[in-house]
């Protein structure tokens, strides 16, 4: 380890909130009565943008860059609105105050807003993803003003923290790496005393800034993995994730209805989940927990009761099979022209054109003169990719498959999940099975 992490060992907590766990006054009245149970307990919050206005800020963005100011202006708008009538509801003795702080952080993409984007096409990373750092972050930094309000209001007394002051990236936007050495000494010296004055600290998720202070964003639902590097710099004895559901499940009950909570999970179960696409966390998360052993509670707002998921190092045992979806797969097949070998050469042509075209396979398999690379479905990345290798081989595509992971699969799941369906293509260890199919009305 190349950066020293908090010398004073203090015994804190970080809670992550998510977009829904904070998008109506209700819930954020649920988020104080979850903190009154903590009430003596030293812990950070990070919080994410409310529900939707990441989505909604991104539609911004592209409209700014795309000359449409005036529609940009009218989007961001409603989005003022959204943030001012929460905070009516939420904050009524510090109104003003309030209210002058959410003024400030609209100003500043409003200034933006009306600058002409420049358009700088040969810059590798795009113009455009450093516009979209500088609106989008404004989510998080809105939301958790007013909920920091609020609670000071019902009497949990709180510090807010911008944690562009603490937290700091390179200038990779949109998916902005974390210094760590820089970042763990700001922590140690701005977060670790403010333990002193409060117990309750804070702060955003998802940005960070460079040491230009711009902006920056760590890639979509990053909140998670802020959380992450926050109680791995501090030393916490745990991170809970508040969510909208009980804990990390087996499958998403929308496509299997019997789908369980799963009690424990190892770390590497839950890469493993994440990797096959699993939508439970964001995969930076793990590794900075993992690498100082702090356990990862995964738990409902709505019903605190409930154990939900705790993700730790101990191996997980007895797990049932863990579903995996991923919709919308298109099957490039590739054949060698005059019935040479498909080995190291024309195979190390196909991956650098997949690097190139930043496309990730999600499956691939190699045949005596074949190659089959199953990725996911965006027409002009595949077009691209087919036109390059085109070149050495023969080229044909399917679209419109399914690509089902099951872990720890049984006969009987295996069965059950592909009844009706045709499969294109298999791929099985002793853990996982994965199964790319057609369905058979197609
Ligand atoms: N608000 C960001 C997003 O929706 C980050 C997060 O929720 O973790 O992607
Ligand atoms: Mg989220």
């Amino acid at each position: 380890i190349i950066f020293k992490t908090a010398t004073k060992k203090i015994y804190m907590k970080v809670f992550k909130f998510g977009g829904a766990s904070i998008n109506s006054f209700e819930r954020i009245q649920n988020l104080a009565k979850i903190l009154r149970e903590y009430e003596n307990e030293k812990i950070l919050i990070v919080i994410s943008a409310m529900g939707k206005m990441t989505n909604a800020l991104e539609k911004v963005a592209e409209e700014f860059y795309s000359g449409k100011k005036e529609d940009a202006l009218q989007l961001f708008e409603k989005i003022k609105q959204n943030h001012l009538t929460l905070l009516k509801y939420a904050v009524t003795q510090q109104w003003e105050a309030a209210t002058s702080e959410l003024l400030n952080f609209f100003t500043e993409v409003e200034w933006l807003l009306h600058d002409k984007p420049v358009k700088d096409t040969a810059y590798r990373t795009g113009r455009y993803n450093y516009y979209y750092d500088q609106i989008v972050c404004a989510g998080e930094l809105l939301s958790g003003t007013i909920v920091s309000f609020y609670l000071n209001e019902e009497k949990i007394q709180n510090k807010w923290i911008d944690v562009r002051d603490v937290l700091r990236t390179d200038d990779t936007f949109r998916d902005a790496a974390v210094d760590w050495p820089y970042t763990a000494k700001n922590i140690e010296e701005k977060i670790l005393p403010l333990f002193n004055e409060t117990n309750l600290i804070i702060t955003q998720g998802f940005i960070g800034s460079t040491d230009e202070n711009e902006s920056t964003t760590l890639g979509r639902e990053g909140s998670d993995y802020t959380a992450a590097v926050f109680a791995n710099i501090l030393n916490a004895e745990s991170v809970t994730i508040w969510k909208d559901v009980e804990g990390v499940m087996n499958a998403d009950p929308k496509d299997f209805p019997d789908a369980v909570t799963i009690p424990e999970l190892s770390y590497k179960e839950v890469i493993e989940m994440a990797y096959y696409g699993a939508q439970v966390i964001h995969p930076k998360t793990i590794k900075p927990l993992q690498n100082k052993n702090i356990p990862l509670y995964v738990k409902s707002f709505l019903n605190q009761r409930l154990s939900g998921t705790v993700i730790m190092s101990k191996n997980s045992r007895n797990l049932p099979p863990i579903i995996v979806y991923k919709r919308n797969q298109a099957l490039i097949t590739l054949d060698s022209k005059d019935f040479s070998f498909v080995e190291g050469k024309p195979v190390n042509a196909l991956y650098e054109i997949l690097n190139q075209v930043k496309i990730k396979p999600n499956l691939t398999q190699n045949a005596a003169i074949s190659l089959f690379v199953c990725v996911d479905d965006i027409p002009e990345k595949i077009a691209e990719v087919a036109l390059q290798a085109a070149v050495i081989f023969d080229v044909q595509l399917e679209k419109n498959l399914t690509l089902l992971t099951i872990r720890h699969y049984t006969a009987e799941f295996i069965n059950k999940l592909t009844e009706n369906k045709t499969i294109v293509l298999q791929q099985k260890t002793a853990d996982t099975i994965q199964l790319l199919m057609r369905e058979i009305n197609q």
